[in-house]
Formats: structure tokens, C-alpha cells, sequence
């Protein structure tokens, strides 16, 4: 397999050269020249299949060739020693629990995905490999903990000070070893200009080779199309449930553009609800057709707070720019912090399930999609990408009680913080990067 950037003015690269370099140099998105496809012949002999050797059907058609298949599987054991649940609400409406990782968030997916290729292609190259990552929280956890320790690779991540959670920057600032964090005075979106100008930068790309664990990176996208190949084939065994749709609490898109990977491959997926918070770019633009990205937005849902989504270009590349074509398969639904909290309540009252507010974006938001009438009894997956203990302070405002937090979160929480502190100029990140051992 091939990938090529969705600007089109670079030149088609192996999977191993899109992982390591992250972004394409002409600015654009890495995606696979074809998408793999699964005849409906292919999905049944996966029948009862465990997740990892669906993880594993997947990995192969995208990777295959690049990494020897028993060493690719010994990969995917190594990344997913936790489990996948899907739990039924009511008769019609299902979570898929993508929080049981080491991070708490669905992100540990990807990112022990990509730190597990990347070490493998550094390894294979004999290169030391600089992560450069921005996130606004679960990304740069999930990066911290999935390279941490990996032999031949590094990470630098870039967060906004004062715009994560308390426990978040535990996570993000405790790694250490070869793991640095950098606190940001400005929001995510700064930190996501600062990584791609580092990636365009030419005195630093001669001394450092860096790529990125951002969504954007393609081999983070990949394995986020493992649960809901998994939730499709879980649904129909367990449930006799068919063509789910799926409520996609979206921030980057990269989750919801892996739903989409997912469904070309010919997973049977009925349709997508983007759900987003007040950050509504996309939700516009499928709506109206127009793209007018605004300024982020703080929200209680803050790992979406993203004013401007950097894997829209992937969604725009697939649907041909036409946001009519995109509509058929993606309604997009935003959802205030009125609504959210209100969410939160409600899915306690009403089946004693304790969702974080991210989730609970994705409940409301199937809520008013099954309110139309066109949709009304379709199944549907709310896919759950925190655990509630990542957002303690707004669920325990919403419900008005202590949930407590789990005990290695609390050991975590006595670890101490070690961050640099930088401006939102590019030229601060140049030189930390420069200072570092070459
Ligand atoms: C990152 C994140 C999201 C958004 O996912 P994208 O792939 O960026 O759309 C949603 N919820 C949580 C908890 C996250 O960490």
C-alpha cells in the first residue's frame, strides 16, 4: 500500500515513511492511495473473532508488506492488553467503553499503535526519531505513556497552560525519561501552528528528525478504525443489531475520519452523528457548505475545543469536497454545556451509567439525531472516549455527588509536575529543540 498527501504536490510514500514524517512535505495529510477493502464474504469469517485479531485482519491490509505479519501481530498484543466493552443502555442504544487503556482515554488506541510502528521503523532505519505532539490534553497522555520507554524515539509535546484538567497535566508532565512536556502560554490551536511550523522549518529538519503523533500522523488513524470494526461485528453477534450508527464525540476528526476508513472498508456502519461542542466548524460546513473556521471556543468538553480540525482535510479529500456527499454519511450535531451537563444528569437518572462530559456530547447529540423522525429506531453506539475520572470537577458539579477516582490515577496524582514553560512563539520551540541531545 501507497499514501499519498491530500494537497497532491508530494510524492507517494510507503506506510514507513508517512509514520515517520507525520505531515507530507507539501503540507497535506498522508492517506492510503486505496482504501483496503473487505468483501461482506471476508467480514463473516470474522465472526467471533477476538478484537485483536480484527485489529489484526485491518493492520494487515493497511501495513502489510512493511512489517512481517507475526511480528505485526506481536504488535497488536502488545498495544491492546485491555479491553474493548460495549454496553447496552437501553434496547437500542449501546457505549462502547474506549477508556479502559492506560490513559483513561480512547487515545491510548492510537498512540500505542504509532509508538510501537515507529519504534519498529527507527529501529529498521537506526535513527533516534523526535515526537513532536500539541494537544489539549488526552493526546499528549496517551503519546507520553505509549513512547515512553520505546527504544530508538522521543516526545516533545506542547500543551495550552490552564486549558487541561488538573489530572490531565499530571499525565502529561509525570512521564519523563524520554519524555519532555512544554506548557504553552496560548490555546491548543497555537500549539498546533508552532508543531507545523516546526515540521516546515529547515535548519531544524537538518539536525532533528521529527515527526508527529498528532492525529494527523496516519499510522495513529488506522488502528481508531479497530473499534468499530469490533462494535459492528459485537453488535450483530451479541444483540442481533445491524448497521449501527455511530455518535462521534469530535474535536480533530480523527476519530470520526477512522469511522469512515472503517465503513469504506465495508464494515456495515449505517451512518455518523459528528458531535461536536460550541467549536462548530464542521458542523457548518456540512450544513451550509461554506468552511469559516472561528477562533476556539472553552468549553466543558475540552478535549474537543477545536477551532479549527486539523483531519477535516482527510474528511474533505474522502467526500470530494462536497459537502452534500459528506451529509449522507455524517450529520453533524453541536451540543452547548446547557445541554452537556443536562446530559450528564440524565444519563444517570435514567440508567445509573456515569458518563464525562465528552461522552455525554455524543448521548445528546444521538438524542436530537433520533428526535427526527427519519431516524427514529436506528441502534446506536455513543462511542465513550474518557473515563469519567479524567473530568472528576464537571461531572461531580453536574451530579451534585463524589465519584471518586480510581487508584492509580490517585498514585498519579501525587507524582511532580516537571514542564518548561514557553510563549506561543514559534521561536521558543525552535530553541528547546535545538538544546536537546543531538
Ligand atoms: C481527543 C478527544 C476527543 C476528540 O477526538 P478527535 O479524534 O480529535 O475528534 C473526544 N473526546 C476525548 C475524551 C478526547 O480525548
Amino acid at each position: 500500500m501507497i499514501y499519498f498527501s491530500t494537497n497532491k504536490s508530494s510524492i507517494p510514500v510507503s506506510i514507513k515513511k508517512a509514520t515517520l514524517e507525520g505531515l507530507a512535505p507539501d503540507g497535506g495529510l498522508y492517506i492510503p492511495a486505496e482504501i483496503p477493502r473487505f468483501s461482506p464474504e471476508e467480514i463473516t469469517l470474522l465472526d467471533g473473532a477476538s478484537f485483536n485479531n480484527i485489529a489484526f485482519a485491518i493492520a494487515n491490509k493497511f501495513i502489510g508488506g512493511a512489517i512481517p505479519p507475526d511480528q505485526l501481530s506481536d504488535i497488536i498484543d502488545n498495544c491492546y492488553t485491555f479491553d474493548t466493552p460495549i454496553v447496552q443502555l437501553d434496547r437500542n442504544t449501546f457505549v462502547e467503553e474506549l477508556f479502559c487503556g492506560p490513559t483513561l482515554a480512547f487515545k491510548d488506541y492510537g498512540a500505542r499503535f504509532l509508538a510501537r510502528l515507529t519504534g519498529y521503523f527507527a529501529a529498521e532505519e537506526q535513527k533516534l526519531i523526535t515526537v513532536l505532539v500539541a494537544t489539549s490534553g488526552d493526546t499528549g497522555s496517551a503519546v507520553a505513556y505509549g513512547f515512553q520507554g520505546i527504544a530508538n524515539t522521543r516526545v516533545v509535546l506542547l500543551y495550552p497552560s490552564g486549558k487541561v484538567s488538573r489530572l490531565q497535566e499530571q499525565q502529561l508532565t509525570t512521564a519523563g525519561g524520554n519524555v519532555h512536556a512544554l506548557e504553552v502560554q496560548g490555546d491548543f490551536d497555537d500549539c498546533q501552528r508552532m508543531v507545523k511550523q516546526a515540521f516546515v522549518d529547515p535548519d531544524l529538519n537538518k539536525s532533528l528528525t521529527l515527526t508527529s503523533a498528532n492525529s494527523i500522523n496516519i499510522s495513529r488513524l488506522i488502528p481508531q478504525s479497530f473499534y468499530y470494526a469490533w462494535a459492528t461485528l459485537q453488535l450483530k453477534e451479541r444483540y442481533d443489531c445491524h448497521d449501527p450508527l455511530f455518535s462521534v464525540p469530535s474535536g480533530n476528526y480523527g476519530n470520526l475520519t477512522a469511522g469512515v476508513l472503517a465503513k469504506r472498508m465495508g464494515f456495515p456502519i449505517g451512518h455518523f452523528i459528528a458531535a461536536s461542542n460550541a467549536n462548530d466548524s464542521v458542523t457548518r460546513y456540512i450544513d451550509e457548505g461554506r468552511y469559516d473556521p472561528h477562533p476556539t471556543i472553552t468549553t466543558l468538553s475540552t478535549a474537543m475545543d477545536v477551532g479549527n480540525p486539523s483531519n477535516f482535510a482527510r474528511l474533505r479529500y474522502f467526500y470530494h469536497n462536497d459537502h452534500t456527499s459528506m451529509g449522507q454519511d455524517i450529520t453533524g450535531i453541536a451540543i452547548s454545556d446547557e445541554e452537556t451537563v443536562a446530559a450528564i444528569r440524565s444519563a444517570h437518572e435514567r440508567f445509573g451509567y456515569i458518563m464525562d462530559p465528552h461522552t455525554a456530547v455524543a448521548f445528546r447529540a444521538l438524542e436530537r439525531f433520533r428526535s427526527s423522525a427519519i431516524h427514529g429506531e436506528k441502534p446506536g453506539i455513543l462511542l465513550s472516549t474518557a473515563h469519567p475520572a479524567k473530568f472528576l470537577e464537571a461531572i461531580e458539579s453536574a451530579l451534585g455527588k463524589e465519584i471518586g477516582i480510581p487508584s492509580n490515577l490517585q498514585e498519579l496524582m501525587g507524582k511532580k509536575k516537571c514542564a518548561t514553560l514557553i510563549s506561543s512563539e514559534y521561536k521558543e520551540l525552535a530553541s528547546f529543540l535545538n538544546g536537546l541531545d543531538q
